[in-house]
């Protein structure tokens, strides 16, 4: 069976790591098993739906290096929802009602009142050609409802939930089109499923209730359901998804300088049994994807852990891989010797500056100022390469007798500016014997 996914958000908003998520998670499935990943835009909602919103999405997608192989607009469908609407009207499994909102409130509140559970009582079902017409003289246009077989038991073999049961008498109706004719999420999902030839369904375990209705428009529709696999939802390290975190864009994320890759490395695994990795490419974690390792818990997403992996995967790049992204002039040395003090790609420009300078030069005491001038004179007069850094602390040692922090210290700050930063062996080169012998005369 050739495998296809489809990742479905709402172009109503910009993507946030709850959805993006989900859709590396229908991403990497469909990658290990070699399919197909569709992006299906869910835009039934002309209101709310935008196109730059779309766009945003397609650009978080191809930002990731999860391109989607094709793309679909519920907008561009309605036609094919009308004409299967029209198959499931003929069928009688779907009715319409013209309760109000209101009317529909107080009855679920009076069965909440008596400890029932607040299923739709299918009243319309009884409505007689004269009521409906009195509606109709009133100026009421009905919603329309699925009519859920009572008789089937609803089932499925979830791949996160294992084996799942609803007893349809137990669920509402569901309503699928609203009284201007707008339709609700609920019946195009299927159609399009259907029409795309979808395999397996990933999505938030939200959805769960609504799965045991579309299942049975699967079958009204005469189709085979596809596999469902319904996911924990994703918290914030608070113990919910915050409203910031919630509605927080992976763009930000871009801004912020974390990498693609780091997302990915966080996302697919947090709520798993499958340690978090820092990883250089999304290989390994698709290889070793499998739904059974999902757990039920929800899934903790900690800013403070993304941070740290991108800390860690930064350490990792390859000059390759970088290349594009570096100022000018850094080679794949300077680029090691910078690399492990980088907590974010874009630090890089500030430390590179110490090396090209100019820079602030450090507060140094008397002692330390002339120690700085003899290591001057010391560095002119070796020569100067690879091992330079070694060499001149093996002859300050000798010729000062300073040691340690006392020895090396007062030279990074005047070679530098700072107290801190890369390793002075691989530095030094990079600095250059021109510009150490003038930053170490300058004190
Ligand atoms: N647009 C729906 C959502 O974002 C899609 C759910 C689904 O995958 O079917 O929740």
């Amino acid at each position: 069976m050739t495998i296809i996914t489809r990742f479905a958000p709402s172009p109503t908003g910009q993507l946030h790591v709850g959805n993006l998520r989900t859709a590396i998670h229908n991403w990497m499935w469909t990658r290990r098993n070699g399919g197909t990943f569709l992006l299906r835009l869910d835009d039934t909602d002309t209101q709310r739906s935008r196109e730059e919103y779309a766009q945003g999405i397609r650009d978080d997608l191809d930002w990731l290096g999860m391109t989607p192989d094709d793309e679909v607009k519920q907008s561009d469908r309605f036609a094919l929802y009308e004409q299967r609407f029209e198959e499931l009207r003929a069928a009688g499994r779907v009715y319409p009602c013209y309760e109000t909102a209101q009317e529909l409130d107080l009855r679920r509140k009076v069965l909440l009142g008596r400890g029932l559970p607040p299923v739709y009582d299918r009243a319309a079902l009884n409505l007689t050609a004269d009521e409906i017409a009195a509606y109709e003289a009133e100026g009421r246009t009905p919603h329309w409802r699925f009519k859920l077989d009572h008789d089937v038991m609803i089932e499925w073999d979830d791949m996160v939930r294992g084996a799942q049961h609803f007893d349809p008498k137990l669920l509402s109706d569901p309503v699928i089109r609203r009284e201007d004719g707008s339709w609700l999420y609920m019946l195009p999902s299927v159609i399009d499923d259907i029409d795309m030839a979808i395999t397996h369904v990933v999505r938030g375990e939200d959805h769960v209730s609504n799965t045991a209705a579309q299942i049975q428009m699967f079958t009204a529709l005469g189709a085979q359901p596809p596999t469902f696999a319904h996911e924990a939802l994703l918290v914030g390290s608070e113990g919910k998804l915050s409203k910031r975190l919630g509605s927080l864009g992976i763009s930000a994320f871009r801004e912020q300088g974390i990498e693609a890759i780091s997302l990915i490395a966080l996302l697919a695994r947090i709520g798993t049994s499958d340690p978090v990795i820092p990883v250089t490419d999304a290989e390994p974690l698709i290889e070793s994807f499998d739904f059974a390792h999902f757990g039920r818990a929800p899934a903790r997403f900690d800013e403070q852990e993304l941070a740290l992996l991108n800390q860690k995967i930064v350490h990792m790049l390859d000059y390759d891989t970088v290349l594009t992204h570096l100022p000018e002039g850094i080679d794949e040395a300077a680029w090691l010797a910078l690399r492990p003090n980088l907590e974010k790609l874009s630090d890089v420009g500030n430390w590179w500056r110490i090396v090209t300078g100019p820079i602030e030069p450090a507060e140094l005491d008397d002692d330390d100022r002339n120690f700085v001038a003899s290591a001057a004179e010391t560095l002119a007069g070796l020569p100067f390469g690879e091992g330079i850094w070694r060499a001149l602390t093996d002859a300050l040692k000798q010729s000062s007798g300073r040691k340690g922090k006392a020895l090396f210290l007062p030279l990074r700050r005047a070679l530098t500016g700072l107290d801190h930063g890369p390793d002075m062996n691989a530095l030094l080169p990079l600095i250059g014997r021109e510009q150490a012998l003038t930053r170490l005369k300058s004190h």
